[in-house]
């Protein structure tokens, strides 16, 4: 019995001790697996996160490189455990993923920019944000039942809306509710209004990208459709404030302010009337025109010095300051022919709204 159980332990020797060292040479791994890669996958927040994506790099790279040394792991997992518990529980904030928020529901300062009919019940509703940017939410049997969001999916609208993530994946946001903010009624009302408001929410609508929210952008447009709405400042100036502005914003800004090829300032070109080059979006004076002969070609416009002052003063002071501006007829034709030129040349294409301010503008000239 004695030579039988030698026999055993002997023969079973070689595998006890494979198994410890398979066990201790996996020890690495597994705790990459169950620490590291968790920790990994939760994308830290830009605030609350209290270990930075570099300590836990670190970490991983002192158990890669020295999978056997039981004191350095000892050490790397003290110090990991030491942040961990220095670290008051409310500020440990996570992003959550999409997976993870389904269902979860969110609500933000919202304008309507377009809707589009989905099917026989439903209308996806495109709006821009005031927290996530621009986004498309469907609105389920919104056709169907006219009190569900009864006058509240018309454009220009400012509402608060109330939206949740549906479970299946790269499908829209389903929109619960809304509470009206501001209706804008007299802008619906008068076909000169809609016109602009039409142009500037495809100027939004044709620029901007899903997701990318921008504060400066969500003031600027509810300023201006106010304003309209209001009717305390005449169209004509609220669109080149919002156009100016909004190039500036989208990183376009014009160069009114000197010659774009030598760089003279404009106070210093003796002449009146300066060329726009509308391609490159800047100015040209006459000495840098000569050689280029811009004058002749369609992409070139006339302004004058004291319009293009105009122009860089509404840019460059307080939004609300410019209500006090007064722009003769000639530099409000001016502006629209430099801004209405050069916004379609920098968007890419021809924005059907603008069209149709145009024929507005000409029948009721
Ligand atoms: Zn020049």
């Amino acid at each position: 019995m004695r030579l039988y159980r030698c026999v055993f332990t002997v023969a079973f020797l070689p595998l006890r001790l494979y198994r410890c060292v398979f066990t201790v040479a996996s020890l690495p791994l597994r705790l990459y697996r169950w620490v590291i890669l968790p920790l990994k996958k939760c994308k830290p927040a830009n605030e609350g996160w209290p270990i930075s994506a570099s300590f836990i790099n670190q970490f991983t790279l002192s158990l890669s490189l020295s999978p056997f040394l039981g004191i350095e792991i000892k050490k790397s997992v003290n110090y990991f455990w030491g942040n961990m518990k220095h670290a008051p529980i409310s500020t440990v904030k996570f992003k959550i993923s999409r997976r993870e928020s389904a269902m979860k529901s969110f609500s933000t300062d919202a304008i309507l920019l377009k809707r589009i009919e989905y099917g026989d019940y439903d209308l996806i509703i495109t709006y821009f944000t005031r927290s996530m940017g621009k986004i498309s939410v469907m609105a389920k049997n919104a056709k169907k039942s006219m009190k569900r969001f009864a006058g509240a999916l018309d454009p220009f609208i400012a509402m608060n809306i109330e939206c949740s993530w549906p479970k299946r994946k790269n499908a829209l946001p389903i929109l619960n509710g809304l509470e009206l903010e501001n209706p804008f009624a007299h802008i619906r009302t008068c076909a000169t209004k809609t016109g602009y408001a039409s142009y500037w929410l495809e100027m939004i609508n044709s620029w901007m990208e899903e997701g990318r929210p921008d504060d400066d952008l969500y003031e600027l447009i509810y300023y201006v459709l106010e304003s309209l709405n209001a009717g305390h400042i005449p169209a004509e100036v609220l669109s080149l404030l919002f156009q100016i502005r909004f190039m500036a914003i989208s990183g376009f800004t014009p160069n009114i302010t000197s010659c774009g090829d030598c760089g003279v300032s404009l106070d210093e070109i003796h002449q009146q009337m300066v060329i726009f080059d509308l391609k490159a979006g800047k100015l040209v004076c006459n000495k840098c025109c000569s050689s280029r002969d811009i004058s002749g070609d369609e992409n070139g416009v006339l302004v004058s010095k004291g319009t293009l002052k105009q122009l860089s003063w509404m840019n460059t002071n307080d939004i609300r300051r410019a209500e006090r501006l007064k722009f003769s007829v000639n530099a409000l034709r001016e502006g629209e022919n430099l801004l209405e030129g050069f916004i379609p040349c920098h968007i890419g294409r021809n924005l059907r709204s603008l069209i149709f301010l145009k024929r507005i503008r000409r029948s009721f000239s």
